[in-house]
Order: structure tokens, then sequence, then C-alpha cells
């Protein structure tokens, strides 16, 4: 990685703007010269963070610099500041165990809170690529090796114990961590902040079918204990489809500030569950014309090839990487895999079900404006949500767990 000089203007922290960032790319980082013309735009659309693109009019070179500020930047609630290192280093850890699959990060600097990067512009955000039908085939051999190739080798069944826990030491994010406690396993189901917004004419859907549910209750707490105290591997954290950045060629996978030591299903199943918004999407608002027929009908192979490569991806790993013999035994090795899908499938649950009702709604339900359109497709996701969740540990299949949507479809 390349050394910032954080001498002069760069010496303590403020937040950049488009005119600093300039200064920045020449006189801290050196990435280009001085009397070198320079743009930059800030094309942030988080609602955390402040991203800044800087290219050069001279050869059209460009880099990324992500700077976190003190403060959210959508509620201006202050939030740790560390994430940004944590972020920079799990970004640096992805390019290094998944080749390619990730910006490449030119440097990070603790005093700015920025990290440094490659620009991906190519590569579209892959929630618009779907909602414009877009369907990659090369989707779920990326997405399925992203994931295999990303979390099984930080584990402990292949890491050094010592080296596992200094990590799970520095990739400890409390205060991120906490917002996914809050806003996806416990707020959906027990709205103690009045946070969730709930689609007039769902609310008696939701109070019975999320708020009294006890049997559901029971399935989400093991799930938010098991996102709070598993520290299987190193998770990216919020891998939702606008995250993963995508074109013909190819994926990208950004933003992992929410990287910590947690169950890896939680990974998987962010994948798997935000791909069922652009399906409901086509089913419930998209006319019924050839294209959008055929993307559904990609997308459903999609989903079920994610979940098929991811484990036996992550099989052949465990049998390439993992040399303790007590880990190999079958018994082991079987029932440890079959658990990690089961996680992926609940966790797919909660996802769907607290972009539906939560405050952190997906484009493709908010899109929907007809409540003749938006109810059904909303009461499906909610419905489907509650089924993964229960019925976990029996989806095994790719198949079979699109079959599930089929059934409420039906
Ligand atoms: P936040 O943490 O605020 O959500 P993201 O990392 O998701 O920020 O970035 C916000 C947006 O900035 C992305 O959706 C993308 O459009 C753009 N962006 C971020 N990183 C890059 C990059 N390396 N190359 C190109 N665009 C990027
Ligand atoms: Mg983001």
């Amino acid at each position: 990685m390349k050394r910032v000089n954080t001498m002069g203007e760069f010496d303590s922290y403020f937040l950049l703007d488009t005119d600093s960032v300039r200064r920045y790319a020449v006189d801290a980082l050196r990435l280009f010269s001085p009397g070198e013309e320079l743009v930059s735009e800030e094309i942030g659309d988080g609602n955390i963070n402040y991203v800044f693109r800087v290219r050069s009019l001279r050869d059209g070179r460009s880099v990324i610099v992500k700077q976190a500020d003190r403060l959210l930047r959508s509620s201006g609630r202050p939030l740790d500041q560390n994430r940004s290192a944590i972020e920079a280093a799990a970004l640096k850890l992805e390019g290094e165990l998944a080749p390619g699959l990730v910006p490449e990060v030119y440097a990070y600097d603790p005093v700015m809170a920025a990290t440094v990067m490659e620009d991906v512009s190519a590569y579209r955000n892959l929630r618009l690529e779907l909602m414009d039908n877009r369907v990659y085939p090369h989707l779920s051999e990326n997405l399925s090796s992203f994931m295999a190739d990303t979390l099984l080798p930080t584990t402990d069944l292949v890491l050094d114990a010592e080296e596992k826990k200094r990590r799970v030491q520095f990739y400890t994010n409390p205060e991120l961590c906490k917002i996914t406690e809050d806003l996806v396993l416990t707020e959906p189901y027990y709205d103690y902040k009045g946070r969730n917004i709930i689609t007039p004419g769902n609310e008696d859907y939701v109070r019975d079918v999320l708020y009294l549910d006890e049997e559901l209750h029971a399935e989400v707490a093991q799930l938010r204990l098991g996102f709070m105290n598993n520290a299987q591997a190193l998770l990216h954290g919020d891998l939702h489809s606008g995250s993963i950045f995508a074109n013909e060629t190819g994926i990208k996978v950004l933003d992992p500030e929410f990287a910590f030591y947690g169950p890896m299903g939680y990974d998987i199943g962010n994948v798997l569950g935000n791909l069922f918004f652009s399906w409901a999407n086509k089913i419930f608002a998209q006319p019924d014309t050839p294209e959008n027929a055929a993307a559904l009908d990609a997308l459903e192979t999609c989903i079920a090839e994610i979940f098929d490569k991811t484990r036996e991806k992550l099989a052949e790993q465990y049998n390439r990487l993992v040399t303790l013999p007590l880990y190999r035994v079958d018994g082991f090795r079987i029932k440890w895999l079959a658990d990690v899908m089961a996680d992926a499938v609940g966790y797919a649950g909660t996802e769907i079900i607290r972009r539906t009702v939560g405050d952190s709604k997906v484009m493709e339900i908010t899109s929907v404006t007809d409540p003749e359109k938006r109810i059904p497709m909303e009461r499906a996701l909610i419905l489907l949500g509650t089924v993964l969740i229960k019925n976990r540990a029996g989806i095994r299949e790719g198949r079979e767990l699109t079959e599930q949507f089929h059934w409420i479809l039906a």
C-alpha cells in the first residue's frame, strides 16, 4: 500500500470536500503531480459516508477516496470512525482472498479516516442492474466464489488460533453491529423504538405475522444471539445487492464497513435474501413481457445456484484447507456445513423482513406506489421471510429455497 504524507493541511482530521480532496490526492497521496489538471466529484449515494472520485484530465486516471465522518451522513448522529480502519483492512484482506472481486486498496489514512481505492465505475449497482433485467449468467459463480473464498479461510478451522483471536479483536465493530442487532434482528418483531414503517393496509398483517408470533420470535432469538456470539468467520457484514457492483464481465464487492467476526450464514443470507426483492418486484409490479419472464427465470436459477455453489465451494475448500483430523470426520464436517447453510436461509429471512417493514427499505419495494400491488407484494415477502426463518434447517438445496416462494405466490 502507498504511504500517505500526513504533514501540512492533512495532519489532523477534517471533512473533505470536492476542492480539498484534489489537494489531498496530490499533496497527501501523491497520486497525481502538482500541475496536473484534476476534476473531482462526490458520488456517494449511501447514508453513512462520503465518496469522492478524483480524475486527471491529462490521462483519465482516477481514484476513489472514501471518507468516514464522525457523524452519520443521514442523521448527524455520531458513529465510531474506527469503522473506516476496519473497512480498509477487510477490503484489503478480501482482495487477497478473492483476487479481482473487490476494488484494490491503494492506501488507508487513519488521520483523515480515508480509504483510497481503485475506481470501479465500469461496474454498476447490482440492484439497478437486476431491476433492468440484466441478470448476468456469471453472478452465481462469482458471488459463490467471493463468499467461499473470503469466509472459510478466516475461520478457526483454518487459521492459527492466536491469529484468529487477534483478528476478532481488531474487527470488533460494536456500533455497526448494534445497527444490525436492532434494525435487522430486533425491531421488525418488537418495535420498541417505533421505527418500523408499515405500509398503510398492512398494519394488522404485520401485527399478526411478525409482532405476535412467539414461535417466530423463538427462532429469531436464536439467529440474533448467533449473530452476536458466533465469531465464526470475518464477514463483509452488509452484503446486499447495493454493495455488489456488476457488469457483463464480472463483479466488484464494495463497502465492508460492517465487517466483524460473525456467523458466515449472515453474508450468504444477505446475498440470497436481497435477490428475492427483484423477483417480487417483477411478479407484482412489472408487465408480463417475454423480457421480464426471461429475467425472472434467470433470477430464480441465480438464487438456486448461489445456494448450491456456495455450499459446494465451501465443501471443496474445507477438504483442501482444514487439516485437523477431528474436524475432518464426516460426522462433524457434514453437520457444520448444514448449519452454515441453515443460518444462511434464516438470515435471508430476517433480511427480507427488515427491508420490508424497517426504515431501510429497498427500491424494489419503494418504487411500487400502487397499494393494490404494494400490499400483496409486501405480504408475500413478509410471509416468505417467516417461512425461511422457521424452515431454515429443512432447506438443503437451492431449488428447495426457490420453491418456498413459488408456494407463497401460488
Ligand atoms: P456507504 O458506506 O456510504 O454506503 P459505499 O461504499 O456504499 O458508501 O459507496 C457509495 C457509492 O459510491 C457506491 O454505491 C458507488 O456508487 C460509489 N463507490 C464507492 N466505492 C467506489 C469505487 N471503488 N469505485 C466506484 N464507485 C464507488
Ligand atoms: Mg453502502
